[in-house]
This record gives C-alpha cells, structure tokens and sequence, in this order.
C-alpha cells in the first residue's frame, strides 16, 4: 500500500483547521452519518490511549451558542431530530448553566446547545502519529510526490502516474480534499465540490478563558455557500490543551490562495470580543494566522465509496467542515469496502452517483 503526497502529511486542511471533534454534528442527515462520527471519535480515544503519545484529545464538550429565539426554537427541532436517530450526549442549556459552564461568554446569549461528549484534538499531533503509525505498520508515504494521471483498462483502474514514477494497482482512493475533481478528471469522472478559504488566528497561551470549544450557532448560515462570492466572519473558539486559543474564522471565495491577510485579523478579533467580552478589558496576542479550505458537496454529505463506470476508484472526499470527525471513520469503512467488499456502517447514501 502506497500514499502519495503533493506535499507533507497535513500540509492541506487536515493540519490547519479548528480541531473540533463533532459525533454530532446538526449538518448530519443520516444515521450512517452519526455512525461514522460515533465511530470516528472513539478511534481517536483508542488512539490516544494506545499508541503511548499525548494527541491531546480531550472529550470536554462543545457548546454551539444560540444568540436569538428563532435560533433558539431551530435548535430544538434540531436536537430532537437528531437525538431521534439515537444521538446520546446531546441537549439544550438556558443562559444560566451556559454561563456557569463557560463564564466568559456574553451574558446576552440565550443559551447552547450542549454536545458533553464531543471534544478536541492537537491536530499537528494527530497528523504526525497518523504518519509514523501508518508508516510503521509498512505503508510507504511518497511526499513531495504528485499524482499527475491515472491509467484505466476495460472500466479498470490500472496505475497512478506521479511526478516520482508510476505505482501499479487495483484500487485508487481519492482523498485529496479540494484536489478531488482534478483527480477525478484524470478518468473523466465529474466531482461536484467547491472550495472557499477560511482564516483563523491562534492566541498567545491563555489560561481558563474558556474550557471547551465554542461557536456561534448562527456560523454556517453566516456563510453564504451558493453566493460563492461572499466574504463572510463568523465566531469560533477552541482552547488548546496549552491554553492557546485558536479562533476564527473568515471564509471567502479566492481561489486556491493560503495567504492570511489583516483583514481577517481585525475582523475575526472584532467578533471574538462579541462573544467572549472579556478580551476587551484583557487583550491577549495572536501568535499567528493560517488558512486553508473547506470543500463543499451540493448536499453538504460527503461523497465515499465505489464509483459507478470504474472499478477500483474510491471515492473518500467532499468532508465538508467536519473531515476531523470524521475521517477516521471514513478510513476505517473505506478499508473495509476494500478488504471485504462493504463496510460495516452503509456508504450506499453517500456515492457520487446520487449527484447525477
Ligand atoms: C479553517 C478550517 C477549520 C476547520 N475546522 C474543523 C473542525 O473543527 N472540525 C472538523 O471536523 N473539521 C474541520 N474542518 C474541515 C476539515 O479540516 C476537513 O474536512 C478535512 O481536513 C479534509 O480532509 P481531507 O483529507 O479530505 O483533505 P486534506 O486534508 O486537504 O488532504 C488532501 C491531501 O491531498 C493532497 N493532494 C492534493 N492533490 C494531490 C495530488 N494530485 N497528488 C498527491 N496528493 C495530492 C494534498 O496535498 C493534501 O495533503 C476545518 C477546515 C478548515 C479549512
């Protein structure tokens, strides 16, 4: 088994995101969906406990704060739709136990909603384990490899070309996030995703700010994904195991462009002091900036699994903004679907094929 890289383990999103670990997310439609996050954040436990590094996961809860009451009776329908299809861990707070959990936030805001089993990681670790893990178990990584074409003979994927020579094989998964559709064009298959930037800044170490990762319920609405167009800042904040803060975030339609600029800077930091107001009177120093990309589906669910015309190309993309919590899950179903020719949770909903 063979993994090519254009570039090094988590040089793309998997390495500069917001390291949130979701089981439940409220973009989820399916219970295959919920299954995989459920599957996906005990492997992370089982990782930290097994392979003797510290990944920093903790499992402390998440709070998605709601500011209104319109949001506040969505949350509800939303809750119970997906406590509904056997979600544990999941309930709505008042204003009152929100601030007794989290006594910096605003104290306008209407309340959470609490996902106590959720958590969040150290992804820089997570992806450094994954590497040494996969390598020592005898997979070679081709970094700085890029894969440039795909041979196929009678409906059968044959090879991969990269820029290091050519790698023979009887099944390709393409996981290469905001690449897929080049990948998927190299056989002339379409992959409908797009992608739009998002910046967020890290803080200085800061000691009992907040305890959990928070983000403003209203985040993935404040983003304007048909627009394509739209610059758009939204708030969320999550404490690292050291104390810094990583927050964010500003999403924009630029192309494939990883530069962070001060505009985000400003305005990210603008929002953040609506939320947690005590930075106002304590400022705290960012550190850095990073950005990178999230892809889009048009049905916001990924896109896994077999695909109809040819045989031995898997699909294991379209994550959306949830690939984290996602991603071991998908690994783990995906070789599965190898192995054994399905996986234990059903990918079916999630083919390529339901976009035609
Ligand atoms: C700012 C931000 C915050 C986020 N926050 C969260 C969060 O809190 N929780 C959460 O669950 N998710 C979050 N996400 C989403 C999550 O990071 C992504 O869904 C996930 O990382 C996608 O993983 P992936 O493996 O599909 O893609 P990537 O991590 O982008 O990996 C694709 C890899 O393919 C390689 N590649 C591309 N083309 C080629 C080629 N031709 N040949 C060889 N290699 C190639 C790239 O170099 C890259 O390393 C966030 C994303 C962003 C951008």
């Amino acid at each position: 088994m063979a993994v090519v890289e254009k570039g090094e383990v988590g040089c793309m999103a998997s390495g500069a995101n917001a390291a949130v670990i979701t089981s439940m997310s409220s973009l989820w439609e399916s219970r295959a969906m919920f299954a995989l996050g459920k599957v996906n954040i005990d492997e992370y436990e089982r990782f930290n406990e097994e392979w003797g590094r510290d990944l920093e996961f903790e499992r402390c809860g998440y709070l998605p704060l709601i500011e209104t009451e319109s949001q506040l009776e969505e949350r509800k329908a939303s809750v119970e739709a997906r406590l509904k299809m056997d979600v544990t861990g999941l309930r709505l707070v008042q204003r009152e136990e929100l601030l007794e959990l989290e006594p910096n936030v605003a104290p306008d805001l209407f309340g959470a909603e609490f996902r106590t089993t959720d958590g969040h990681i150290n992804v820089l670790y997570l992806m450094c384990a994954l590497a040494d893990k996969v390598r020592e178990m005898g997979v070679h990584i081709h970094e700085h490899t890029q894969a440039v074409d795909i041979k196929a003979e009678n409906g059968q994927v044959k090879s991969v070309i990269t820029t290091n020579g050519e790698i023979g094989t009887k099944y390709i998964v393409n996981a290469c996030g905001v690449a897929a559709p080049a990948i998927g064009k190299m056989v002339g298959i379409k992959i409908p995703i797009i992608a739009n930037r998002e910046q967020f800044l890290v803080t200085e170490e800061v000691q009992n700010l907040i305890r959990r990762p928070i983000i403003s319920v209203s985040y993935y609405k404040d983003l304007d994904r048909a627009a394509a167009t739209a610059e758009t800042v939204a708030f969320a904040a999550n404490p690292q195991k050291k104390g810094n803060l990583l927050i964010g975030g500003m999403n924009d339609f630029v192309g494939i462009d990883k530069r962070t600029t001060l505009r985000a800077y400003q305005a990210i930091s603008k929002t953040a002091m609506r939320y947690l107001p005590v930075l106002k009177s304590q400022p705290v120093h960012i550190i850095r900036g990073y950005a990178n990309y999230y892809v889009h589906t048009p049905d916001g669910q990924p896109i896994l699994g077999k695909v109809d015309d040819l045989d031995g190309f898997i699909m294991a993309g379209g994550l959306n903004d949830y690939g984290m919590s996602v991603g071991a899950g998908v690994g783990k179903s995906i070789a599965e679907l190898i192995c054994f020719g399905e996986s234990s949770i059903p990918l079916e909903g999630f083919r390529l094929s339901r976009f035609r």
